[in-house]
């Protein structure tokens, strides 16, 4: 039966009188179907990825991608009088993550599958997952985000586990994904732990619950705002509930297929991204050693060469550290071998710093992972060098052949064909598609850099692909946005490393500019896409400071023709898609040191924008890869920065009092223009914070920062210089497919 009649069963009628929704679910249905008949992945070692979070997006295009359908169906839907776009709209974007963490291993899902290889995600089944972020009166609200619908890409299993807490037992259900890699006929799964009893009816105004119903709700909400102690024994409760589940289930699976579990290691692999997995060490020691008759040597020893870790980042709040008074209260089970494994260490070694408790009776879930796991990986070459020579340098010293870098990477499936289609069809034009299964066959396109016609086409991609946002913007936020402007996007989490706050002071800087008579050649759509996490009041400040902009420009016709600024509400995944691909300038202004790798920067690069970034991250490989002509660099470096923190020598009031065009610039936060728009508090809070505080130096950087985006804009004028950046900044990318990233962890860690 053609796809086309299969479709037409399915629906029960024709597919030209059929609703969006209908054809969604047909779609849904079948998809689901075909991967249902695919046989897993199967290897001798088994990789289990488990992580708090997986972005993975909305799947039914890249499902029909991967499997080879998409093509097809977009002809069907088009000869039929639909648009596969129109039908994608009714996919709820799954809400099971929060950033670049959970994107990163939605990627890798889909590279492991692409690769053939055998490992399957373990998370939780997060039923209003992140909050939805809603604008009103200039700031940020939080409303619930439901998105499980009853016939939805998940498929509940009747693999259940007990998972037991201190004063109760909870019974489990897992949910499955299936996970088909790229042109592949097998497929591997995300698993996503749940409680029948969750109830979202607990949920009133906004995202506030009863943190002290574990039994309602465990599975609500990914990241509960912890700011009290109920949150944090419910993040406690959630990390258990994970690993507790993947610990049983991995060995269950271990069990059924004859492996002898003093041999575990030699055939699973468990992959901690970022410590919230980190209990599923103790976890195994302790099912092990009271369960499976092992001694705690041999379940230290099988353990220890059975988990990796991942370290994401540097920022002190994000490692970790449980008060022991805490894990008594969720998992005292687990307390005599997390005692246990102080002791070991104490025993072993003497430098306080690599203790697994501090003195302050709290657990160090990072040195859990680097003493008893037999790999630790940083996510981007700096970011690793900074991780064995200041962060984790006690832990390096004892051992170094533990530590390797695996810089990150993205899945081309979704950031280039599925959300880029006519650039990925021109270059299989141009240079074939051997790049979709070898990356680094991107560079071919290099064959191309001095030829105008292929450059003038790239310019025109880039034009299409901001007529298509100008439209999405009117449709969603009744925004318009001139497509002849140029496209400036700054799009990643909200915080203050990462520095939306010196954006926004360019945008001051811009507005008084053009306030004074200097107007830019060409108008400039700044674009920012951010959430703020509920307790986070600085970055709340900053998202108010930015949306407070955007009025006043809107509302100003002396500079609205000259200056746009567009804060997207609530960012996510496909906000991403629509976004990435219309991008001139691609904002990663980070403090040098501090973000560990990126990934939205890798994204862009792909899209043919061209990077304004710091030497931070992952950009100081994009920046070695382009060359100094196709990537603007400012500021600091990190050597510099870890200096400053370490002397306390940055004073961001010393650069406000002696330098008058930073003052003029950080005063006009609390001018009466703003105030009239704004809420004088937030502003005077954000206000202070920057002259007396500025913890991550935003004015140490800013004035380079305005100087070289200058540059940038008058560069954007060379219509073919700019599209040759553009051109190379695709050619290079290769290197950030997360096949590439996949291929070094198989290589380097998993060896499955
Ligand atoms: C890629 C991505 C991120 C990560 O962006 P960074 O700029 O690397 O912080 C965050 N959120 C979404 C929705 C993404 O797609």
């Amino acid at each position: 039966m053609s796809l086309e009649e299969i479709l037409k069963n399915k629906l029960g009628k024709e597919i030209s009188s059929a609703s969006d929704a209908e054809i969604y679910t047909a779609l849904l249905n079948i998809t689901k179907e075909k991967m249902e008949g695919m046989e897993h992945n199967t290897g001798n070692r088994k990789l289990y990825y488990i992580s708090a979070e997986f972005l993975i997006g909305k799947l039914l295009s890249n499902n029909l991608i991967n499997l080879g359908m998409f093509d097809e169906v977009r002809e069907i839907l088009a000869k039929n009088g639909h648009s596969i776009t129109a039908v994608e709209e009714v996919e709820p974007e799954p809400s099971l993550g929060n950033g670049g963490l959970g994107r990163l291993a939605a990627c890798f899902l889909d590279s492991i599958a692409t690769l053939g290889l055998n490992g399957d995600g373990v998370g939780l089944n997060y039923h209003d997952g992140l909050f939805l972020q809603k604008f009103v009166d200039n700031k940020q609200y939080e409303e619930k985000n439901p998105w499980i619908t009853d016939n939805s890409w998940l498929t509940r299993t009747d693999v259940s586990f007990e998972v037991p807490f201190k004063d109760f037992t909870l019974k489990s259900t897992m949910h499955d994904i299936d996970v088909p890699g790229y042109h592949q006929s097998k497929c591997n799964k995300l698993h996503l732990f749940d409680i029948d009893s969750v109830d979202e009816s607990i949920i009133r105004d906004g995202i506030n619950f009863d943190k002290h119903d574990i039994g309602k709700n465990l599975t609500l909400f990914l990241y509960p705002d912890d700011s009290d102690e109920a949150g944090h024994l419910l993040r406690i409760y959630q990390q258990y509930f994970m690993v507790s589940n993947a610990a049983q289930l991995i060995i269950r699976e271990a069990e059924s297929r004859g492996v002898d579990l003093y041999r575990l290691h030699e055939h699973v692999c468990i992959q901690i991204n970022d410590t919230h997995p980190t209990m599923v060490i103790p976890e195994l020691i302790r099912i092990l050693t009271q369960q499976k008759g092992f001694n705690m040597d041999t379940a230290i020893d099988v353990v220890r060469k059975t988990c990796a870790y991942t370290n994401h980042t540097i920022l002190a709040e994000a490692l970790e550290k449980w008060p022991i008074s805490y894990l008594e209260k969720v998992v005292p089970q687990l307390l005599p071998i997390i005692y246990e494994l102080d002791a070991r260490i104490r025993r072993e070694f003497s430098d306080e710093r690599v203790y697994i408790i501090d003195n302050q009776n709290r657990v160090h879930m990072a040195h859990i992972d680097i003493h008893f796991g037999y790999a630790v990986n940083g996510v981007a070459a700096l970011h690793t060098e900074i991780l064995k020579n200041s962060e984790l340098r006690p832990f390096y010293d004892i051992y170094p052949e533990k530590f390797n870098n695996k810089t990150n990477g993205i899945t081309f499936r979704r950031w280039l064909v599925h959300c880029n289609h006519e650039l990925s069809e021109y270059l299989n034009e141009l240079i074939g598609p051997e790049y979709m299964d070898n990356a680094e066959n991107l560079e071919k396109l290099l064959a191309y850099k001095d030829d105008e016609k292929v450059l003038k086409k790239l310019r025109e991609i880039k034009k299409d692909a901001k007529i298509e946002l100008k439209k999405y913007l009117k449709h969603t936020q009744n925004i318009d946005i001139d497509e002849n402007s140029v496209f400036d996007i700054q799009i990643k989490r909200l915080h203050e490393y990462k520095r939306q706050q010196m954006n926004a002071l360019y945008a001051i800087y811009k507005y008084k500019e053009i306030k004074k008579g200097n107007l830019p050649k060409r108008p400039i759509t700044m674009i920012f896409g951010a959430k703020a996490a509920p307790a986070y009041t600085i970055a709340k400040d900053i998202i108010h400071l930015i949306l407070c902009l955007q009025q006043l420009v809107e509302n100003d016709p002396s500079v609205s023709p000259y200056l746009k600024i567009v804060m997207v509400e609530n960012y996510n995944v496909t906000k991403a898609e629509k976004l990435i691909p219309a991008c001139d300038i691609s904002e990663q202004i980070s403090l040098a040191s501090k973000e560990a790798s990126g990934t939205g920067n890798m994204k862009f690069m792909l899209n043919g924008a061209v990077t304004l970034g710091t030497e931070d991250g992952a950009n100081v490989e994009i920046h070695e890869l382009v060359g100094d002509d196709n990537i603007y660099i400012f500021g600091k470096k990190s050597e510099d920065v870890i200096k400053l923190y370490e002397t306390g020598s940055y004073c961001s009031a010393d650069i406000y009092n002696n330098d008058p065009e930073v003052e003029e610039l950080v005063d006009f936060i609390i001018s009466k223009e703003l105030i009239r728009i704004g809420d004088p508090m937030n502003l005077c809070r954000l206000y202070k914070e920057i002259v007396n505080k500025d913890w991550f130096m935003a004015l140490l950087d800013v004035k380079d920062y305005i100087k070289t985006k200058e540059q940038m804009l008058n560069d954007y004028e060379d219509e073919l210089a700019w599209s040759k950046k553009a051109l190379v900044n695709i050619a290079k990318a290769g290197f950030f497919s997360s096949d590439r990233t996949i291929a070094e962890y198989n290589n380097d860690i998993w060896h499955l």
